[in-house]
């Protein structure tokens, strides 16, 4: 969906979505996997910079909901991630800061993006707030084991008969308490 900064002028737009799965394509760091309900409302609003200067910024504001997958960090099997988000941001016009030097506007709730030309695609957006709301590190289950450094086979589901652990004398110490512990 297309904002444009022409028509919310003439008036604010509400909007109430389902977006398909696979429609937000966050590349190799998550899969969209379900449909992606989003509400809000995008508006203008006209920052007055200077007696002559106006800029018209897009103010879009909403809430999302759906389900992604993202790769384990250690065993790259896929994981579902549940999304569930608000947003309420401000886009201003392309390069209107870099003229005119940084001028932050007084917007606490607000995050600050720029649009392109003169209009914004609300599936940029939700792809970035999206990526923002990911987990940094996506794991399967908490004692993950991972890959085999050697072999690469799924150390969760299957054994290896590739050397246990690095020759460290330090790790050979530590196994061997390891081994006691559980005595
Ligand atoms: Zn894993
Ligand atoms: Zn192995």
């Amino acid at each position: 969906m297309e904002f444009k900064v022409s028509e919310l002028e003439r008036e604010p737009e509400e909007f109430d979505l389902v977006l398909a799965a696979g429609t937000i394509d966050c590349g190799e760091e998550a899969e969209q996997k379900a449909p992606l309900k989003v509400e809000g409302r995008a508006e203008v609003i006209h920052e007055h910079r200077g007696p002559d200067e106006v800029v018209a910024d897009i103010r879009l504001r909403g809430h999302y909901k759906g389900l992604f997958e993202a790769p384990c960090a250690r065993c790259v099997e896929p994981v579902e991630v549940p999304v569930d988000g608000e947003f309420d941001l401000i886009f201003r016009p392309e390069n209107v800061d870099a003229q005119s030097g940084e001028r932050a506007i007084s917007a606490p709730d607000t995050e600050i993006g720029y649009y392109e030309k003169d209009s914004l695609l609300l599936e940029d957006v939700l792809r970035e707030q999206v990526l923002l709301s990911l987990p940094t590190r996506v794991l399967c289950k908490p004692d993950c084991k991972g890959l085999c450094p050697s072999c690469g086979v799924n150390r969760n589901s299957q054994t290896c008969t590739c050397e246990e652990g690095p020759k460290d004398p330090r790790w050979e110490a530590l196994a061997g308490l390891r081994s006691q512990i559980k005595l």
